[in-house]
């Protein structure tokens, strides 16, 4: 086992951002999904990434569970960790990310940690220690008003220095563009003058690159998905990865083609307009789910009916917002959704009980109800359909071959994304 990489993310489709990119830098990458309980196979995998829930929630339980992480992946004799957040910087006055950074390199017995956000195909960079989302500082960018974590100062140095309990410097611009060497004696000297965690400045992939470089040999580095995909060339230069020719090759994908959606987003209605040009669905209503339980039993009934016949089919709950406020004030927010998501999640485990081996679930906390039926704890990273969103593969008790799983949250994916994503899965 040669495990280079242990990510510990603080949610699960930042997780998937990050194990995307990793594998288009060529790292077989498996996502577990919360810290794992019972044995799991990693052969041949280079990369782990251990999926949180602790963007959000108490500081102190995320510490705990970023530590009950790190314990796990150190048994696994990772080389380096990353603790991946948001390019946002998603956190609040009391954390989450400065307290797990401290506690993580605590934990190592590491002195000094860099704070890397930046993601420049998405927008995000850093400039002076400020982070910007396009033009705009992150506290102009709309980020000031997130409903769990309002982010309403760009300074990322000021921002950490309140979470953390320990000293917050940076590496700018300009020493990056002496390159590595001068980031390196950069991140040295700041050292040994006590400074723990850097936040690094990444106008552009080629900085990313730079910080990459210089930080390969930290026990801990932290920050978004633009890190992820400068270090895997690093790991190649030092030879702690074999060669692979595509580390997104995945088991030969079988059975049965459904999507299942929750997703009421602008982007997923469309798609599902899309499909539904070229193929069956079955719209399934809060309303009459509440009513009785025919309403489910047609859905399955028509889903088992066809899904044995070659071409895929959509089941879905997703519709527009007036009629999503319908069910709301009829049924309660939290009652119409749960009863959608339960109503997803028991097709999702009848129907591949019944042989459906390629699927596809659009919503975010859809995904999460359907992969906590089908009991997935692992999911090894394939290819991107879209960017963001890559085909997985999931071992499922009781069944020989993996099954096939895209998850797609709200807005992710071209127009003709579930048609598009059984092709390439070909
Ligand atoms: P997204 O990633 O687009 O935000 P999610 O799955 O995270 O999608 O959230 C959508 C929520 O809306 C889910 O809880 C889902 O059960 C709920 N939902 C889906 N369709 C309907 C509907 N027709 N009426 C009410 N709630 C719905």
């Amino acid at each position: 086992m040669n495990i280079v990489l242990g990510a510990i993310a603080d949610d699960f489709t930042g997780a998937t951002d990050l194990a995307n990119n990793l594998v288009r830098a060529g790292m077989r990458t498996l996502q577990v999904i919360g810290v794992p309980d019972t044995p799991l196979l990693l052969e041949d995998v280079d990369a782990v990434i251990v999926a949180l829930k602790s963007r959000s929630c108490e500081a102190a339980q995320a510490v705990s569970q970023s530590l009950e992480a790190l314990e796990w992946l150190q048994a696994r004799g990772v080389r380096q960790v990353f603790f991946k957040y948001c390019s946002t910087f998603d956190s609040t006055a009391v954390g989450n990310i400065g307290p797990v950074a401290d506690a993580l390199l605590e934990s190592l017995g590491a002195r000094q940690t860099v704070m890397v956000p930046a993601f420049p195909v998405n927008g995000r960079t850093v400039y002076q220690g400020h982070l910007f989302v396009g033009d705009r500082l992150l506290n102009e960018s709309g980020m000031e008003q997130h409903p769990l974590n309002p982010m309403t100062d760009a300074d990322l140095v000021r921002v950490l220095a309140q979470q953390s309990k320990w000293t917050v410097g940076l590496l700018n611009h300009s020493v990056l563009k002496g390159g590595a060497d001068a980031a390196r004696a950069h991140l040295d000297q700041a050292r040994g003058e006590g400074c723990s965690h850097i936040i690094c400045d990444s106008l552009d992939e080629d900085d990313l690159q730079t910080v990459a470089e210089a930080v390969v040999d930290f026990p801990l580095v932290t920050g978004g998905s633009g890190l992820g995909q400068a270090l895997p060339a690093e790991y190649r230069k030092r030879e702690w990865l074999s060669h692979i020719a595509d580390a997104s090759q995945l088991e030969p994908a079988s059975g049965s083609a459904l999507v299942l959606s929750g997703s009421c987003s602008r982007a997923t209605l469309a798609q599902i307009d899309a499909f539904l040009t070229h193929y069956e669905g079955f719209a399934l209503d809060p309303l009459a789910l509440a009513a009785s339980d025919d309403h489910y039993h047609e859905a399955l009934n028509f889903a088992r009916n066809r899904v044995g016949c070659g071409a895929p089919l959509i089941v879905y709950a997703s519709a527009l917002a007036d009629s999503v406020q319908q069910a709301q004030q009829q049924l309660g927010v939290e009652a119409s959704g749960e009863l959608v998501e339960s109503a997803l999640a028991s097709l999702a485990t009848t129907l591949v009980s019944e042989g459906v081996g390629r699927l596809i679930v659009a919503g975010g906390e859809t995904s999460g109800a359907v992969v906590s039926a089908l009991g997935i704890k692992a999911l090894r990273i394939g290819g991107q359909i879209d960017p963001g969103v890559p085909w997985t593969q999931a071992r499922i008790e009781g069944k020989d071959k993996p099954l096939s799983l895209a998850l797609k949250s709200g807005n992710f994916g071209a127009i003709n994304f579930f048609t598009r994503a059984f092709e390439v899965l070909q």
